[in-house]
């Protein structure tokens, strides 16, 4: 069962409340910064990559940096996370792109940013949000794909259409950070193994309530 619109936001408005303190979770300090965790970020757990944050940033300041890097340097110093020469190589070239196309100064659209290697349009609407404070989309990460489906904002797991299903239910005022308010829920409450739903506070709008497994 889909929640309609009036549902869907009031689910979004009372989670919103549950969770003041959700934000973007990776440790940044420039744009640069930000674009370079959020490629290290995928699949790779948040504390895992916010370890490797000082080390990396003490040695690389700039897209030039990055660009310039050798790349069995930056493999090293970001062994810690999966895909860590693939990933290496996508910053390299990004930066690169940068460093070249943009006066080493990181995009503003999503067009520009998802050109880049290692960027999709998940990490570009949170590049956007997150170092500029552009709200052009909602960022859809595995969080958002699982709870949509549960709380009933999305009968799809595909995060394009999940994207539309939540843009066009969701208040825009929401879509700067419905992702980390996703985010806390499932952490706390709808877990993914089995959500915890008498103590959820949209338990009267989800209409999977009751859910006694993984679904
Ligand atoms: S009622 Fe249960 S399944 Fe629905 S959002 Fe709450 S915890 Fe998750």
């Amino acid at each position: 069962m889909i929640l309609d619109r009036k549902q869907a936001e009031e689910a979004i408005r009372i989670l919103e409340r549950r969770y003041p303190n959700a934000s973007y979770y990776l440790d940044f300090d420039t744009p640069i910064h930000l674009l370079v965790l959020a490629i290290l970020s995928a699949q790779t757990r948040d504390e895992v990559v916010n370890s490797l944050s000082k080390r990396l940033f003490n040695r690389y300041k700039s897209a030039k940096g990055f660009a310039d890097a050798d790349e069995e340097e930056l493999i090293s110093l970001i062994k810690k996370v999966s895909f860590a020469k693939k990933k290496a190589r996508s910053i390299i070239s990004a930066c690169s792109i940068i460093s070249e196309k943009y006066g080493g100064t990181v995009p503003k659209t999503i067009d520009e940013l998802t050109s880049l290697p290692g960027i999709g349009k998940k990490t570009a609407n949170t590049i956007l949000i997150n170092a500029f404070g552009i709200v052009e989309g909602i960022p859809v990460d595995t969080w958002v794909i699982k709870l949509s489906s549960r709380i009933g904002l999305s009968g799809s797991r595909d995060p394009e259409i999940i994207e539309k299903d939540l843009e066009s239910n969701v208040e825009r005022k929401y879509w700067h950070n419905i992702a980390y308010v996703m985010k806390e829920h499932g952490k706390t409450i709808c877990k993914s193994g089995v959500p915890i739903c008498s103590k959820c506070p949209i338990n009267n709008i989800c209409p999977k309530n009751g859910v006694s497994k993984r679904g």
